[in-house]
């Protein structure tokens, strides 16, 4: 029997959630599905879950990964020129990783043994998810020196690069602060009393433009 299905971008992410994402996340005690929705809702940029997401799937393009599809490359990491550039070295084991996360080193007991996707599933769990949204951007930052270096031949120092992700993950939560939620009118509009009237009014005024708008509506008692 051939079962036809539209496609949908709904459909689409359950097939990836399932095929691709669930296997990444499934070396957790917790349940997969439970580790992604806390990673997805993470409170951090799009780009910066992606690239962390690519990193566990070994998609991002590392020297590793350009020599074995056959790139003439250096294979050495550009940031410490010391080992060979795996996702893994990017983001635990260079130096500069290293002083990146140093503040994490004691409480989440570091196994080598762990892979990046085992070591980020450790950390989500054991974190806060406010601790891990600012893991994932240091993360990112690190991926970003890496880049500038490769480009640009940009140096970065750790203690700057790590204010930098502090300073841009505090702008992006303050830029993203929910709007205060209004209550909404409960009391539905009642008709006057004969012979009266109703009156409504409402006003608003901005600050920045120095100008605002009030209207009142008059209603007798004889107007349905
Ligand atoms: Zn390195």
């Amino acid at each position: 029997m051939i079962v036809r299905e539209f496609f949908s971008v709904r459909r689409a992410y359950v097939v990836a959630r399932d095929n691709l994402i669930l296997p990444v996340m499934a070396t957790s005690s917790s349940s997969p599905h439970q580790l992604i929705d806390t990673f997805w809702k993470c409170k951090v940029p799009g780009k910066v879950k992606l690239c962390l997401w690519k990193a566990c799937q070994d998609f991002l393009p590392t020297r590793s990964n350009l020599v074995k599809k056959k790139m003439e490359v250096e294979l050495f990491c550009p940031l410490c020129e010391n080992k060979e550039e795996t996702p893994l070295h990017i983001f635990r084991y260079c130096p500069i990783a290293k002083q990146m996360t140093h503040h994490l080193s004691g409480m989440l007991g570091f196994s080598p043994s762990l892979s990046l996707k085992e070591w980020l599933n450790y950390c989500m769990e054991k974190l806060s998810q406010s601790s891990f949204c600012r893991l994932l951007v240091k993360l990112w930052f690190l991926c970003k020196a890496r880049n500038d270096k490769v480009w640009e031949n940009r140096n970065c120092e750790p203690r700057s690069l790590l204010l930098s992700a502090q300073v841009w993950h505090a702008n992006y939560l303050h830029a993203n602060i929910p709007p205060p939620k209004v209550p909404r009118n409960q009391h539905a509009w009642t008709k006057p009393p004969v012979g009266g009237f109703s009156v409504c009014m409402d006003g608003a005024f901005d600050v920045h433009s120095h100008s605002g708008g009030a209207e009142i509506v008059w209603r007798h008692s004889l107007v349905e």
